[in-house]
């Protein structure tokens, strides 16, 4: 699948993810809250630590307690005490979540 990309190109290793993420979407895999399954929202809220697609509105039931929150989406290790939140926009009506620990964040900014 060839995914038009609205904004800046991502890096490598996010554009895998995010193309992973995104046939999973458009494929009916991940699981839909009530709004998106009745095509009651405008906006998917997706991130790349979850299993979820929920509209804006239920974007809370994709929130992580503990260790999971504090988790770096690139690297995988622990980030404490700041994880620091992104969001992307790798097509119209689709947002993706995603954390980076400082290391990550400073490659990403600085590439
Ligand atoms: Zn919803
Ligand atoms: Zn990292």
């Amino acid at each position: 699948m060839k995914l038009q990309y609205r904004y800046a190109v991502p890096a490598t290793w996010m554009r895998d993810r995010l193309d992973n993420l995104l046939a999973r979407y458009t494929f009916g895999a991940l699981n839909r809250c009530e709004h998106l399954r009745d095509a009651q929202a405008d906006v998917a809220v997706l991130a790349l630590w979850s299993d979820a697609a929920v509209c804006a509105r239920c974007r809370l039931r994709l929130k992580l307690v503990g260790d999971a929150d504090s988790t770096c989406d690139r690297c995988g290790r622990l980030s404490v005490p700041t994880i620091w939140p992104h969001v992307a926009h790798p097509s119209p009506g689709v947002v993706v979540l995603f954390g980076l620990c400082a290391g990550c964040n400073g490659t990403e900014v600085a590439a």
